[in-house]
C-alpha cells in the first residue's frame, strides 16, 4: 500500500514574473528519507516553505498527512529547520534548547539531555553556543526539530556551508534520524550528499520536477556495462546495432554501454558475432550525477 505524509499537486509559486516552483506534484512516502535535489534557484527552499506554512502557493495544493488533518495540527508533527534558529551566542546549548521548548511548547524539558546526546552535544551541553563549531551549530538546531518527536523531519540543505567533517557528521546524524519510522524531507544541491543520505528522490529543475522515485531505481535505469575488447571500434560498431542498448561511449579506455548488467551474456554473444572478443567486463551503476546531467539534458551545473 502507498502510503504518503506529503502530498503535493500541481504546486506553484510565482514572485511577480519569477516562476519559483512551477506545477510541482510530489509524494513523499511515509517512513523514508527523502531527498528534495535540485541546483540553486530551483524552488527547493520555496517548496518546502509552502509546506511548513512560511508562504503562500499561488496555485496548486499540498496535504500533510492526509486528508482531514489540519496545518495546524500537521505543524505539531513536523519538525523543521528551513532558517537556522537564532540561538542565544552566549547561553549554552542546553538553555538554549530549553528556552525555545518553553516558547514553542514542543515536547517537554525531561527529554533535553536525551536530544543533546542523540546529536552527539551530551559532553557540550553547557558550553556556550557562541564557542560552538558550526556543525555543532546544526546539531543543535536539529535537536531543536527533534523536539517532540516528530513523525516528519523536514531540513533545508542541512550541511550547507560546512567543512566536509562537519558534512559528515551531519549526514550521519540525519541517516540516524530516518530510521524507526521517521520520514525526513531533506533538500540539497549535491547529488552525492542525496545519494549517500536518502532513499528516494524528486529531482527540480527551474521550479520544475524532472524525475521522481527511488534513488536505485532511478539509478539502475540508468545501469551501465563496462568492457574493454580485442578491437574496441568494432565492437562499438556491433554493439550500436542491439536494439536494447540504449548508447556506447568510449570513456578512458574503456567502451561504456547503456544496458542492464544482466545481460552481460547478451552483449558477449553479440561481440563474439562480430568477430570481436571481451577481454574485460563489468557492470556500472550510474551515480546520480550522471543521471541528473542526463535528465537536465546537462543544462544544470551539476554538484556544487
Ligand atoms: P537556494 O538553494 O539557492 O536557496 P532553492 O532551490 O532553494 O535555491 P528558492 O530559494 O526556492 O530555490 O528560489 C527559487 C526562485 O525563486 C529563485 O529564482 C529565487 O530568486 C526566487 N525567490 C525565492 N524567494 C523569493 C522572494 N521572496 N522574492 C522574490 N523571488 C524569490
Amino acid at each position: 500500500m502507498n502510503d504518503y505524509v506529503i502530498r503535493t499537486r500541481g504546486l506553484t509559486k510565482t514572485y511577480g514574473p519569477i516562476m519559483a516552483v512551477d506545477g510541482l506534484t510530489m509524494d513523499v512516502p511515509r517512513g523514508r528519507t527523502f531527498g528534495l535535489l535540485g541546483p540553486n534557484g530551483s524552488g527547493k527552499t520555496t517548496t518546502l516553505s509552502i509546506l511548513l506554512g512560511l508562504v503562500v502557493q499561488t496555485s496548486g495544493s499540498c496535504s500533510l498527512f492526509g486528508d482531514g488533518v489540519t496545518q495546524t495540527e500537521a505543524l505539531h508533527r513536523i519538525g523543521a529547520i528551513v532558517e537556522t534558529p537564532s540561538f542565544y551566542p552566549y547561553l549554552s546549548g542546553r538553555k538554549n534548547l530549553a528556552y525555545f521548548q518553553g516558547i514553542t511548547g514542543r515536547g517537554n524539558r525531561d527529554e533535553l539531555d536525551r536530544l543533546l546526546d542523540s546529536v552527539g552535544l551530551g559532553a557540550r551541553a553547557n558550553d556556550k553556543f557562541h564557542t560552538y563549531s558550526l556543525g555543532m551549530k546544526q546539531r543543535l538546531g536539529l535537536a531543536y526539530a527533534l523536539l517532540g518527536d516528530p513523525e516528519v523531519l523536514i531540513l533545508d540543505e542541512p550541511t550547507n556551508g560546512m567543512d566536509p567533517a562537519g558534512m559528515a557528521e551531519i549526514r550521519d546524524l540525519v541517516r540516524r534520524l530516518g530510521t524507526g519510522g521517521r520520514t525526513v524531507l531533506l533538500s540539497s544541491h549535491l547529488l552525492h550528499e542525496v545519494e549517500m543520505v536518502c532513499d528516494s528522490v524528486a529531482i527540480l529543475s527551474r521550479g520544475k520536477l524532472i524525475a521522481q522515485g527511488d534513488v536505485s531505481e532511478l539509478l539502475g535505469a540508468g545501469e551501465q556495462v563496462q568492457l574493454r575488447t580485442t578491437d574496441d571500434a568494432r565492437a562499438k560498431e556491433a554493439l550500436l546495432m542491439v536494439d536494447w542498448i540504449r548508447g556506447v561511449e568510449e570513456e578512458e579506455g574503456y567502451l561504456v554501454a547503456s544496458a542492464p548488467s544482466e545481460r552481460s551474456g547478451e552483449i558477449t554473444a553479440a561481440l563474439s558475432g562480430a568477430g570481436v572478443y571481451v577481454t574485460e567486463m563489468r557492470p556500472r551503476a550510474k551515480t546520480l550525477e550522471q543521471y541528473f546531467l542526463e535528465v537536465t539534458g546537462g543544462s544544470e551545473g551539476g554538484p556544487g
